[in-house]
């Protein structure tokens, strides 16, 4: 591993007095070993390390940053918005304009802003539970869905990636009361008969089913179709014959996968929905929303109750709306080219040096099962990746100047910045990382 001393350093100040180091956990490198790199800058597909290493960005911050770092038009109506003063507490023009921007792209007609991913799947769960009057859940093994009690078990993201064998198959950390845990029903993901079992056993106390829209934190995972009907499809289905929501988490998968998201690929309207990452541009935004018949169960029209000090923040607001307009065809054409053209590229080399792995693609975001033999369809199948190739392979691209996500549950993210050259800086480093994975 390359020495990377003035990360070092901070690391060491880090874990001092922030636990672990890190502001979320998968940031830790827990699961790769190594000191994580300090970053000081970035513009287009690049980061910049405390050392003043640049490298190829392939996290782009877990998704966000869709068009590259520190894009200049974002970045001019951000200054120009923060001049004006950075929160008010009140409802401001461009609030409404990523409301606009958001309902437009997607099937909801009413959206709420808040601040995170996980505070947009916490709000939606008390929505679908004040709409329904029942407190169950259905969620899927792997599926992540931000650090909410009643979502975190069997989540995927930087809780596969932290936990031994054992601890992943327990169904909820410490933290989470067993009694919230109880009203979370797990089924495996593609999994048609276990849900179907768990809505004959508890059907009418279900709320919702929240499924990520293609999940991605089990390292990406394809939505299978089976007789012609689409997971979600079904999914939306078996939800509504018990009177049921079905919830689609699109925090990472809106405005990424297509200009609207999943929901552009499978065409399946969701009663409610989440967003976050894409639509924040960069910034700590997310929103939840749906029809306005069930909206309009929010207070103050309503009586669910949700609310945030920072809530559509004029700044965060701002960065989104100019992202999202940024967002066009050619920018997702050019994201779907690039990404295929990188997979094609990993397999190449990862078969030159014959070492086993599994490529699960949703469009620009893509994940590499190193040591998987057979598909990857449940977060059981993604287990049987092996850490320590990945883990070789990571610090062999590190050490070439690649910055990948270090860990296998998570995904490869690329950006409108990542052009022929970046991506062919990429594909020039895979033959160094493949031999060391073997
Ligand atoms: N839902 C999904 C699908 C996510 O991928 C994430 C975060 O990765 C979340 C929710 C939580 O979002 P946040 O980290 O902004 O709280």
């Amino acid at each position: 591993m390359q020495p990377v001393p003035a990360s070092e350093e901070l690391f060491a100040r880090a874990q001092r007095v922030i636990p672990g180091g890190v502001n979320s956990p998968v940031r830790a490198y827990r699961a790769v070993g190594g000191t994580p790199r300090f970053i000081t800058s970035a513009k287009g597909a690049f980061v910049t390390d405390a050392d003043g290493n640049e490298l190829v960005d392939l996290v782009g911050s877990w998704g966000p940053m869709i068009l590259g770092h520190a894009h200049p038009q974002v970045l001019d109506a951000v200054q120009a918005t923060a001049a004006r003063g950075t929160s008010f507490g009140a409802p401001t023009q461009a609030e409404v304009e990523l409301a606009e921007l958001i309902v437009e792209r997607t099937p909801i007609e009413m959206v709420r802003l808040v601040n995170s991913g996980t505070e947009a799947t916490m709000s939606v769960l008390r929505l679908a539970r004040g709409i329904t009057g029942r407190n169950k859940i259905v969620k899927f093994a792997g599926c992540y869905h931000g650090h909410v009690d009643s979502l975190l078990v069997a989540a995927g993201s930087g809780v596969a990636t932290l936990g031994d064998a054992a601890s992943r198959a327990v169904p909820a950390g410490p933290g989470v009361p067993d009694a919230v845990a109880a009203d979370t029903l797990v089924a495996p993901y593609n999994d048609r008969a276990a849900v179907e079992k768990i809505f004959a056993e508890h059907g009418d106390e279900i709320a919702c089913i929240i499924t990520e829209a293609s999940p991605g934190n089990m390292g990406v995972i394809e939505p299978g179709t089976e007789n012609g009907e689409h997971f979600n499809a079904f999914l939306k289905r078996t939800a509504h014959a018990h009177g049921a929501l079905f919830v689609s988490d699109e925090v990472m998968t809106g405005f990424r996968v297509t200009r609207s998201g999943q929901f552009g690929k499978d065409g399946v309207e969701p009663d409610l929905m989440t967003f976050g990452k894409v639509m924040g541009g960069g910034f700590p935004t997310a929103a939840f929303g749906g029809s306005a018949a069930h909206m309009l169960h929010l207070s103050p029209v309503g009586g669910v109750y949700q609310a945030g000090t920072l809530s559509g923040n004029p700044v965060a607001s701002v960065a989104g709306a100019t992202t999202l307009k940024l967002c066009t065809d050619d920018v997702y054409s050019h994201l779907d080219a690039m990404s295929a053209k990188l997979q094609q590229a990993v397999t190449t080399a990862l078969q030159a040096f014959g070492v086993p792995h599994v490529i699960n693609t949703a469009n620009s975001m893509f994940s590499v099962f190193l040591g998987a033999e057979s598909a990857v369809t449940n977060y059981e199948q993604a287990q049987t990746q092996s850490q320590e190739a990945f883990a070789a392979f990571f610090h062999s691209m590190l050490d070439q100047g690649i910055y990948l996500p270090p860990s296998g549950y998570e995904c490869w993210f690329l950006s409108a910045a990542h052009d022929e050259n970046v991506v062919g800086r990429v594909i020039d480093a895979l033959p160094k990382a493949a031999a060391a994975a073997r």
